[in-house]
């Protein structure tokens, strides 16, 4: 036997009488801390209640500006331990210029597998397989929820590091989620809990929730401050009010026809197109995110590449059955997430995309950033994206159409927002700008302020949201539903 394999030999025999793996002692500690394994599996209840503020990622008015906020001004989440049941319930006003109802509440609940939401009048409906496997993932962000998971001997322990002022350690699950837990090398309380997901626009992000202000409860020390950020941008800050341990949750169950009903079907994508003046299309169909085909002489140009790729990759296929002249260019209203979920497949399809000039960083960025965890059609197939940047204003002009762009000037909330007008139809053709059913208009004033700063005789507004309507009728409904002022 050579020196090397009786020091190999020596090495495994030392780490096998060693009394335990290092990913073990991480666990091991940590439970101690937070007040013991025994105490953690004892659980039967917790209740969370706080307030704090949700942001809204990719909803702000510059793609580097603060993200618009929710103020959570009520939360409470109650879990049955035994039962394996969660119920959440928030309510939340909006902080920001909001088109839609300011005051929202919500309750959702998980019961086992069933997810489940519960509706302002008390209706429970079924949730679907998506939002139970989030509910599942966000439920084990919390020190006493991970640590279950973590010390269940179906959980495998693997790749214990040290980093920085942490401990990580990595957690499969009994059911299979991955996630890594961060563990304080001083307190070694737990400090963090990540895991992957896929976002439409982002690509691959972390989820990555930290926990502070620890307190006494219950022989439990359990986390005042809970702070989530999904990659870069923070989408939810919950200062805890009150930590309740074994006390009365109530019934947390799905309902016997919740529980039976059958998973929710996911809606069919549907393309309508129809025709709103010669060579002019609005597609519509499933869905209230729309998009425009203009037919020049010899190229169609998008206008909206919305949602997601599922969406946007149906659009483009429709818009290809209109004529036989190729599609060349998407235009991109805008930053905003549910406007630019289509970037990505209009690269991919090798259509130039016209945007605003201050979306330019942003868009590099969407378009260079991974999608491994759900490969899009980008990643599969990678390609150089080619851009066209409107400052002020554009005109595509041939023999055929005329499509004038402008940037939407001092509104509130959209700062990269391109507009069209066709002259030869009087045509506003817009995202964000109006639509008919928005429950008040509180940049309609800007809007109308905007075609006139822009001479622009309007006949017919042609929407993204909501329905083709003549323009009087627009700017009535803006007059008569204006609001001013933030919430
Ligand atoms: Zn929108």
């Amino acid at each position: 036997m050579n020196r090397i394999a009786a020091f190999i030999i020596a090495t495994v025999f030392i780490a096998a009488c060693s009394s335990t793996p290092p990913e073990r002692k991480i666990i091991d500690d940590a439970a101690a801390a937070l007040g013991g394994a025994d105490r953690i599996r004892a659980v039967k209840t917790l209740t969370i209640e706080g307030s704090g503020s949700a942001p809204n990622a990719g909803q702000n008015r510059m793609p580097n500006d603060e993200l618009p906020v929710w103020k959570v001004t009520e939360y409470s989440r109650a879990i049955d331990f035994p039962n394996g049941r969660t119920r959440v319930r928030q309510r939340r006003e909006a902080q920001f210029l909001f088109a839609g109802a300011t005051t929202q509440q919500q309750t959702q609940g998980l019961d086992g597998d069933t997810a489940y939401n519960v509706a302002p009048d008390g209706a429970m409906t079924r949730a679907g397989a998506a939002a139970a496997r989030d509910r599942r993932l966000e439920l084990l962000q919390h020190p006493i929820t991970i640590m279950l998971a973590a010390l269940n001997p179906d959980a495998k322990l693997t790749n214990a590091r040290a980093d920085g002022a942490v401990d990580r350690v990595d957690v499969t699950t009994a059911a299979g989620d991955m996630l890594t837990l961060a563990v304080d090398r001083s307190t070694r309380l737990p400090s963090q809990v990540t895991y992957m997901n896929d976002n439409t626009n982002m690509g691959d992000v972390a989820i990555v929730t930290s926990f502070a202000d620890y307190q006494d409860a219950s022989d439990l020390k359990l986390p005042r401050r809970l702070t989530t950020k999904m990659d870069k941008y923070l989408q939810f800050d919950l200062r805890v009010s009150k930590n309740a341990v074994d006390g009365d949750v109530g019934n947390l169950a799905a309902s016997q026809n919740v529980r039976e009903a059958p998973l929710p079907p996911t809606p069919p994508i549907t393309v309508t197109a129809e025709p709103v003046a010669k060579g002019i299309w609005w597609l519509a169909g499933s869905g209230n995110h729309r998009s425009i085909v203009f037919e020049f002489d010899d190229h169609l140009v998008l206008y909206e590449a919305p949602l997601n790729e599922a969406r946007s990759k149906a659009v483009i296929d429709k818009a290809r059955t209109l004529s036989k002249k190729p599609l060349t260019t998407a235009i991109v209203s805008h930053h905003h997430f549910d406007h630019s979920g289509g970037l990505r497949v209009a690269v991919a399809e090798g259509l130039t995309i016209v945007t605003h000039r201050d979306n330019e960083a942003f868009f590099k960025d969407l378009l260079a950033r991974p999608h491994t965890i759900e490969p899009d059609a980008l990643q599969k197939n990678p390609r150089a994206a080619d851009f066209q940047f409107v400052d002020d204003e554009l005109t595509l002009k041939d023999k055929s159409m005329e499509v004038q762009l402008y940037h939407l000037l001092d509104n509130p909330r959209e700062g990269t927002n391109l507009f069209a007008y066709v002259p030869r139809d009087r045509l506003l053709v817009q995202a964000d700008l109006y639509d008919a059913t928005w429950q008040q208009h509180p940049w309609g004033e800007n809007v109308l302020a905007n075609v006139e700063k822009r001479k622009l005789k309007v006949d017919r507004d042609v929407p993204v949201h909501g329905v083709i309507e003549p323009y009087a009728q627009m700017v009535k409904t803006i007059k008569a539903k204006a609001v001013t002022g933030t919430h």
